[in-house]
């Protein structure tokens, strides 16, 4: 395992970023965080603000990146996440996962630096191999709404590649599977903090379709760990990172309605377009390679997320 003297992290101002950021400080790596604050924002790392070994700057990753001094990691997470935000910045969306991913690149070249490209499961699309591993090439339709996401990840998993073979560039893609935990904004759309949001509201619970569609869900704290593991190897991926655990979107909301001791109705929505069937992850890759594999369960995952959202604020 490698040891990271100073990591940058782009968009570490978000939900996975600022866990990350927690994770590589806590470890002794000085974290340097680029954010715009597009979706994510400089709350989310509030409390690292005292910490010397921490540097936010507010910048857009599309424009240039410049970092003064030796740089050993560099973690690409900026981009919007969920469909509401990309739907919301389709443009955004594709010229951060290229014109950003290019700029990421082009640090770790110039630093000598380890690259981790956060590519997503979005890659396989509405897959038609199940579970996907990292050898299924996907199913993706470039020309529907959710293609922005799903073909700029898929971009930037080439330009990646292309670093790697043209200039030798240590790279690193892991591919994420939904992941939920403290810091998602609840109104991001997606479908654990809606459900939460809702019935802690007691309003009705709005499951897409007939909610027999199914998900994978990690908790954050799994996530982290398995991105840092495959950081801290060898491995240039793709790597999937997630939890293999499969659950229907209806039983995700029955369970988040009981957990709450909410009295909301779950009710019936239509399914957003191109909206994946399925979705679980083949982890043997990184279980073999790495020994990594989740360890928080879903009702464990699901209790902390509610205490975060329950906590009583800070005085
Ligand atoms: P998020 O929206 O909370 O975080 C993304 C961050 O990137 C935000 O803070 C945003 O302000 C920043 N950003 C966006 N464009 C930028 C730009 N041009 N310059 C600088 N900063 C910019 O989303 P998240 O859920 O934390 O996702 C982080 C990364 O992980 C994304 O690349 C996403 O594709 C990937 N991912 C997340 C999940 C998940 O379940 N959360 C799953 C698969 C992949």
């Amino acid at each position: 395992m490698r040891h990271f003297s100073h990591a940058v992290v782009t968009g570490g101002a978000g939900f996975l970023g600022s866990h990350l950021c927690d994770r590589l400080l806590a470890a002794g790596t000085r974290v340097t965080c680029l954010d715009n604050f597009l979706t994510g924002g400089p709350e989310n790392v509030e409390h690292l603000q005292s910490n010397e070994a921490f540097r936010l700057i507010k910048t857009d990753v599309t424009d240039f990146i410049h970092i003064r001094g030796p740089v050993d990691l560099v973690l690409h997470f900026a981009s919007p996440a969920s469909p509401v935000d990309y739907l919301r910045l389709p443009i955004e969306t594709m010229k951060v996962g290229s014109i950003g991913t290019l700029h990421a690149l082009g640090l770790a070249k110039d630093k000598g630096a380890r690259f981790l490209l956060a590519s997503t499961s979005e890659a396989y699309g509405d897959p038609q191999v199940h579970p996907q591993s990292e050898d299924y090439w996907g199913h993706v339709n470039p020309v529907g709404p959710r293609g922005v996401y799903d073909e700029a990840k898929r971009f930037a998993e080439a330009l990646t590649m292309a670093y790697r073979t043209t200039h030798a560039t240590d790279t690193a893609i892991v591919r994420i599977f939904n992941t939920y935990g403290p810091r998602m904004r609840a109104d991001d759309g997606r479908a654990i903090p809606t459900f939460l949001r809702q019935a802690l509201d007691g309003a009705p619970v709005t499951v897409a379709g007939d909610g027999t569609q199914t998900r994978s869900v990690c908790y954050v704290d799994d996530t982290v760990a398995g991105v840092l593991a495959v950081a801290a190897s060898d491995l240039p991926g793709p790597v999937n990172v997630g939890c293999p655990e499969e659950m229907t979107v209806l039983a995700l909301a029955q369970s988040i309605v009981s957990a709450t001791g909410s009295r909301s109705p779950i009710t019936f929505v239509d399914r957003p377009v191109d909206d994946p069937m399925v979705r679980r992850p083949d982890i043997s890759l990184i279980r073999r390679e790495l020994g990594w594999q989740p360890q928080v369960s879903w009702n464990e995952g699901l209790s902390l997320t509610l205490a975060s959202l329950t906590a009583p604020a800070p005085a």
